[in-house]
């Protein structure tokens, strides 16, 4: 196993490496952190919670230490992951004079503008949000020598396709380009091609210590079972879950209907302010609030170790989201439990392709159907959204303490999760053996 002292890197970094508690790299950060350090355009294949951040964050800031000017520009899908990559610059940039300015919807443009205009070596943004500061003519990008593309797949999958060529535009051609990607979909390839200059592929090989150890299940089951089920999983599941779903209505309504039987639920979405969806994500890391419920776009940002439990409420739209929701558990060598609510034949295709993307045959025609769905009960809907989307005030809480019955280092315990079979449509068997069968190959 390489040491940290094998990397080349300056007895200052090695410092702030220990400091950090990283107490050996990880395999992307052995792979990716020589390649980066020689000046190489580096294509980085990586899941979240692997290390990926600090494996670009090192090595540029050894590089690129002791010069003055604005040299580095990573661009991050969301804001929150813009703040997480800006404060892990700062972690291992500050203390060796690099400064680093982030830029992010929602912030205010007068201040980043003067912070821009402060020459920081480092800019952290979001493609939108840059793109608005050129505009204004707020920032040049000529001396630009490193593009990081933090999850490319994400940027594209929310749209930023032409951001992205707006800005590469506008950076010098000789430069170092680095991109990372939890999937390498065909457009990530794509705009790898036309920004990268014969790029280094990393790719990291599964092993046990790096392959997430998540539990994963697939329940069939129709629209008015998915409350009673996922009522049922919040009372037996003892730790964190996150649970997803499609859009900010429906986090909403979840929310809503979650919290009328549960005080320790909170949740985020694009619609609340900056401010909101911080105190959010920190309550929910600090344990005051056990679930969160969020689009998927808001769960990408989330970097919280214990997550015990992903719910997918919904199937992702697209099946690399399916990656990523999961990716929020089982981090970092710890075991962790996926359940997907899917609803027979509207959810089939999805499914379908979330097993094309893991390089899963896709079972045959499932002929197991569950009888047909009886009309749906606004009860267990609940409300629509009404003005009020602002969170509701919760009274402040104690944290919530994990039991032993979760022990995230300990091998996945056995899901407490009991469903009335009359609330599950059963799995379909399949020669291939079945959905069981799948979720054993998706890891394996
Ligand atoms: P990332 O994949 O960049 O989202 O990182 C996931 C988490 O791993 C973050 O909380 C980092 O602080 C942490 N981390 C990164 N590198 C190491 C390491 N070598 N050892 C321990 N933790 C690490």
């Amino acid at each position: 196993m390489t040491a940290w002292n094998e990397l080349n890197l300056s007895s200052e970094m090695l410092t702030l490496i220990e400091n950090a508690g990283y107490k050996a790299p990880t395999p992307v950060q052995c792979q990716s952190i020589p390649l980066v350090m020689e000046g190489l355009d580096v294509l980085v294949s990586s899941q979240t919670g692997s290390g990926k951040t600090a494996s670009f964050v090192i090595p540029v800031v050894e590089r690129f230490k002791g010069k003055n000017g604005t040299y580095i520009l990573a661009l991050s899908p969301t804001r929150e992951i813009a703040q997480q990559t800006g404060a892990v610059f700062e972690a291992f940039g500050k203390p060796l004079g690099l400064r680093t300015v982030v830029c992010i919807g929602g912030a205010s443009i007068p201040v980043e503008k003067e912070a821009l205009a402060s020459s920081p070596h480092i800019i952290v943004a979001t493609p939108g949000r840059l793109c608005d500061h050129l505009e204004r003519g707020n920032v040049w990008l000529d001396f630009i020598q490193c593009l990081i593309f933090d999850e490319a797949d994400r940027m594209l999958e929310m749209g930023f396709a032409k951001q992205i060529d707006t800005i590469t535009e506008q950076i010098p051609k000789q430069r170092q380009t680095l991109m990372f990607s939890a999937t390498f979909a065909p457009r990530v390839e794509k705009l790898a091609r036309s920004v990268m200059n014969d790029p280094k592929e990393v790719t990291i090989v599964k092993s046990e210590a790096s392959t997430p150890k998540i539990e994963q299940r697939l329940l069939w089951l129709y629209e008015e079972k998915k409350m009673p089920a996922l009522m049922r999983l919040a009372q037996d599941e003892p730790g964190t879950i996150i649970i997803f779903a499609k859009s900010k209505e429906r986090v909403y309504q979840v929310w809503r209907s979650l919290h009328g039987k549960k005080d320790d639920v909170t949740y985020i979405h694009s619609d609340l302010t900056q401010e909101q969806r911080e105190a959010a994500i920190a309550e929910f890391k600090s344990g005051r609030y056990r679930i969160l419920v969020a689009t998927d776009v808001m769960g990408r940002g989330i970097d919280v170790d214990d997550v015990a439990h992903v719910v997918n409420y919904d199937v992702p739209r697209e099946a690399e989201d399916y990656i990523h929701r999961i990716g929020r558990t089982g981090r970092r060598g710890k075991s962790g439990h996926a359940t997907t609510f899917a609803i027979p034949v509207k959810d089939e295709q999805g499914i379908r392709a979330i097993e094309k993307l893991r390089g899963v045959t896709s079972p045959a025609e499932r002929d197991v159907r569950p009888a047909p769905a009886p009309a749906p009960k606004f009860s267990d809907r609940g409300p629509r959204p009404v003005s009020d989307k602002q969170p509701v005030k919760q009274p402040a809480k104690e944290p919530v303490k994990k039991t032993a019955a979760f022990n995230p280092e300990g091998p996945a315990p056995k899901l407490k999760l009991t469903l009335k079979s009359d609330m599950v449509a059963p799995v379909p068997e399949k020669k291939s053996g079945g959905f069981m069968g799948w979720i054993k190959k998706l890891f394996s």
